[in-house]
């Protein structure tokens, strides 16, 4: 697929492979239309149900598949230029992007060994100058591990070459006398599993959080043992996004606006040019339009979503959107129980008032998930009783959207007033729609998580809305066992009655246990994500917001300090950074 660059001559190739039928005779034992189903099934798609043995089978032989073929293009080509792989990691570095593709590691020590026929030693030399590996999560349920009856089953000469990569890293363990403690955390192969992450860490010569906050827990926590033995190899690169696809395309009236005050320039040197706007923020004009661009765009979002879905909602309500993945830690639970707890109080007190809002939620759950599946379940019950409520839906619309992904989060963005990134503390390693959003002018409602606290930094603390325990305090919490949601539920009452409301309220329909796993997640499994340990200051956060949100001019303030100040958040500055630390490659020189 060509991915073509924004007018500098300039396409690069995106590889995609699919699966064919070979001609060599079909492996001993198996029948023809077995070997068509496993074909066929390589490439349909990407993450199958992992909650069987098969899907999680399957998902083992699509990541080899893709390693083998990647790595087969790319040795082929250098080897038919150069006549030799000695060298190779001056032209080709491999970014191990997360834990799906460190099978590489391995079978580019088969094919340099069984194919091209070099040494054991040759060979890992060539492998720990090539690859290098980007951590994506801290959730120890993310890490990936391959029970080793799969491996030794599906590969077992990779199997035989990771045996070995273990018995060697074991060796220089003991020449370097580490304790037993340290050496049982990295080991590569250990209970009968294969531990990936550790099988990349010990073998790249770089290895990378994507946070400033999410590569200190790496160093300091995660990998612990791993940063004492090679603290050289970790670096941060803090995540960004595209602002072509995020603001120039996605955006257009806002970016009509920027180039109308400075020009064009900030389209390929957005992080040396966006900043200029901050000139900006005491003319009352420019104010203006900012806020008429947000207000176009809440219209055209409130037609499609009338339009798509039926649901009339307020263009001049406050644009509230949590959009991202469905997960317990992203903790859409603290958003859609804040909505419970409002529903009760414009009930209860006549002379309520708050600006209306739109609450947007976007979020898909992984097949197997089911406890995320059932908070889906709770936001779409929640809605279905606010909208339709007379009193309340004058204040609160819910809107959860089907399908999310980019061309929705395209359509959302752009209208959002306020960006919801409220995952407990500690455990976001960075997030990309916080930056998405921050682009277009929406003031983050957020914890002090992953890059949440460099927008703050760029942006100044006093331009969004912080709020919630510190990574250090959750730590330090679990560490010393001092936190009980019981303490909470038993001394805030606003708690208490959402969490009873899960049984008894409108959004049950009468099914009192229809709720129950929430309840029991939250009070009988300790509520691991802290949304009750947070849900004062989150209530106190949004009412921060709201307060900010009547004052339109130091609102309009605000978010043209996010806009102007978004400017590291380019992927462009990402990239050069990967280069410049990780790939080396030579900067091309486009004459126009
Ligand atoms: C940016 C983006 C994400 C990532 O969202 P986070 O809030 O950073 O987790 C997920 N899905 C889609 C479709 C996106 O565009």
């Amino acid at each position: 697929m060509p991915v073509i660059g924004y007018q500098n001559h300039i396409t690069n190739t995106l590889r995609l492979w699919n699966a064919e039928p070979s001609n060599k005779p079909l492996p001993k034992y198996t029948s023809f239309s077995e070997y068509c189903v496993a074909l066929e099934e390589l490439c349909h798609g990407l993450y199958p149900d992992d909650s069987t043995e098969s899907g999680r089978i399957l998902r083992l032989r699509q990541q080899y598949f893709l390693v083998s073929a990647g790595l087969q293009s790319a040795l082929n080509s250098y080897y038919r230029h150069h006549g030799t792989l000695i060298g190779i990691h001056e032209d080709y570095v491999f970014q191990l992007n997360d834990t799906h593709p460190i099978l590489a590691i391995p079978e580019a020590m088969r094919l340099l060994m069984d194919e091209y026929g070099y040494g054991w030693d040759k060979a890992w030399d060539i492998v720990h100058r090539m690859f290098a590996y980007t951590n994506h999560t801290v959730m120890p349920e993310a890490l990936e591990k391959w029970p080793v009856q799969y491996v030794q089953h599906l590969v077992p000469r990779v199997f035989m070459i990771i045996e070995e990569i273990n018995r060697r890293f074991n060796v220089q363990l003991t020449e370097k006398g580490v304790s037993d403690s340290a050496r049982y955390a990295m080991q590569i192969i250990k209970d009968g599993q294969i531990h990936m992450t550790n099988m990349a860490i010990y073998t790249c010569f770089s290895v990378n959080g994507v946070a400033k906050i999410h590569t200190g827990i790496l160093e300091s926590y995660t990998f612990k043992d791993f940063y004492a033995l090679y603290p050289e190899r970790f670096n941060n690169k803090t995540n960004g996004v595209t602002h072509r696809r995020w603001l120039m395309y996605a955006n257009p009236r806002l970016s009509k606006l920027i180039t109308s005050k400075i020009g064009e320039g900030w389209k390929k040197d957005f992080e040396g040019e966006i900043g200029k706007l901050k000139a900006f923020e005491n003319d009352e004009k420019f104010l203006n339009d900012l806020m008429k661009v947000k207000a176009e765009n809440k219209k055209e979002f409130a037609d499609f979503v009338l339009k798509t879905y039926g649901i009339e909602i307020d263009p001049k309500s406050i644009i509230d959107v949590q959009v991202k993945r469905l997960h317990a830690y992203k903790r859409q639970l603290l958003n859609i129980f804040h909505i419970m707890y409002l529903y009760k109080k414009i009930h209860e007190c006549p002379d309520f008032k708050m600006t209306p809002h739109t609450y947007i939620f976007g979020a898909k759950a992984a097949p197997s998930y089911v406890y995320a599946k059932k908070i889906i379940e709770l936001i779409l019950a929640v809605a279905k009783v606010v909208n339709n409520d007379p009193l309340v839906s004058k204040y609160i619309k819910i809107v959860f959207v089907e399908n999310y992904g980019v061309t929705l989060a395209e359509r959302i963005i752009p209208a959002a007033d306020i960006s919801e990134q409220i995952s407990t503390a500690g455990k976001e390693a960075s997030g990309t729609s916080n930056m998405k959003l921050m682009m277009n002018g929406a003031i983050t409602l957020g914890t002090l998580d992953g890059a949440n606290i460099e927008i703050a930094d760029f942006a100044g603390r006093e331009n969004e809305i912080i709020f919630g325990l510190t990574a250090e305090e959750v730590q330090e919490k679990v560490d010393r066992g001092t936190y009980s949601p019981w303490d909470v539920y038993n001394s805030d009452a606003r708690v208490k009655s959402i969490l009873d409301s899960l049984f008894t309220g409108p959004w049950a329909e009468g099914e009192e246990n229809r709720f129950r796993m929430i309840f029991d997640e939250i009070m009988n499994r300790n509520d691991q994500f802290f949304v009750l340990a947070d849900f004062n200051a989150y209530n106190r956060a949004c009412e921060a917001a709201d307060e900010l949100y009547q004052n339109k001019k130091a609102w309009a303030k605000a978010s043209l300090a996010n806009i102007a100040g978004s400017g590291y958040f380019t992927s462009d500055r990402t990239i050069a950074e990967y280069n410049r630390d990780i790939w080396h490659l030579p900067k091309l020189i486009i004459d126009d």
